[in-house]
């Protein structure tokens, strides 16, 4: 069999089997966010993300400083996401011998805005020779406590932290060569500056039951928290936020917006369930958790379902 007739989350699923084990002190083991072990009084929540050449940035097409704040932000953003504070990295890079040291200073440079901005230390990592570039963090958070994607419960609110599908309309606006107006900069900025929610983990850590950061898309992302809970999520298409600049992005190229909100990735927003109603700032309400299976949304009465498409790694 091949990996692309397996998909990224069968592979998951086949290597767990291989390597995954038991032990006292692990809390959390794969298929989350993070995994979270216990040392002492203290949970660690423990994360690795990549950012490969062709796949997920094309080099002349980036700023290397934004790739090393992007590849920080996918890290920050899943500890963030388990209720975690970032606290130590790793970074190993494996770089073409012809790649300019200023490329590499560079991503340095984005790590180290990141590491400043959301206050974590890099204290290592390796670098190795490849034909292509990629750069891979591992990232250290600490917690007195975890949010699972799977302790969504029937009754509890859909809660989200802010806009997305702007990422999106970022990626295709860098892919067809544009990046010159004002409107483009602002959606281009989402796709290569991205903020993880690190603004919002006490009102995670106060509110949310179950959690995920939205790295692949609203959808796909509430279907790991659906399967994983095994329940039924509904959204309400008219509480879902709507950013102003995509509605017209939207109008004026005749897509549907909805297309990229519930669709697009690399927002790096969080969605949480929560057994509360919350009234604060950038924490909107969108649905709610029943009982069943699967992700579905609710418009002018009428329910229907919604498909699991989303950003999936070797299919
Ligand atoms: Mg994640
Ligand atoms: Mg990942
Ligand atoms: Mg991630």
């Amino acid at each position: 069999m091949k990996l692309r007739d397996l998909g990224e989350f069968g592979l998951i699923d086949r290597i767990s089997r291989i390597v995954l084990s038991t032990d006292p002190d692990i809390l959390v083991s794969i298929g989350d966010d993070t995994a979270c072990v216990k040392v002492g009084d203290r949970n660690w929540l423990l994360t690795v993300d990549t950012q490969v050449e062709n796949v997920h940035f094309i080099k002349s097409k980036i700023n290397p400083v934004d790739l090393g704040w992007k590849l920080s932000t996918s890290n920050v953003s899943d500890v963030v996401s388990c209720g975690g504070k970032p606290r130590f990295a790793l970074v190993s890079v494996s770089l073409p011998k012809n790649l300019e040291v200023e490329f590499v200073e560079g991503v340095y440079r984005g790590i180290k805005e990141a590491q400043e901005y959301y206050g974590f230390k890099t204290i290592g990592g390796n670098i190795t020779s490849s034909n292509q570039i990629m750069v891979d963090m591992t990232l250290i958070g600490e917690s007195q406590t975890f949010i699972p994607r799977s302790s969504a419960k029937e009754g509890q609110y859909v809660y989200l932290t802010g806009f997305t599908g702007l990422s999106r309309v970022g990626l295709e606006m860098i892919l067809s060569g544009k990046g010159v107006s004002e409107e483009e900069v602002y959606f281009i900025k989402r796709h290569y500056r991205p903020l993880a929610r690190l603004d919002k983990l006490n009102t995670i850590l106060r509110f949310a039951k179950s959690s995920i950061d939205i790295s692949d898309g609203l959808v796909s992302d509430l279907y790991h928290i659906s399967e994983q809970s095994g329940v039924k999520i509904v959204l309400e298409k008219d509480r879902v936020p709507v950013d102003d600049k995509l509605r017209l992005y939207c109008l004026k190229n005749r897509t549907d917006p909805y297309d990229y909100i519930l669709y697009g990735g690399e927002d790096y927003q969080i969605v949480f369930t929560s057994d509360e109603l919350i009234e604060e700032e950038d924490i909107y309400l969108i649905g709610y958790v029943e009982r069943g299976e699967g992700v579905y949304i609710k418009e002018e009465g009428r329910v229907s379902g919604l498909s699991k498409r989303g950003f999936n790694h070797l299919v």
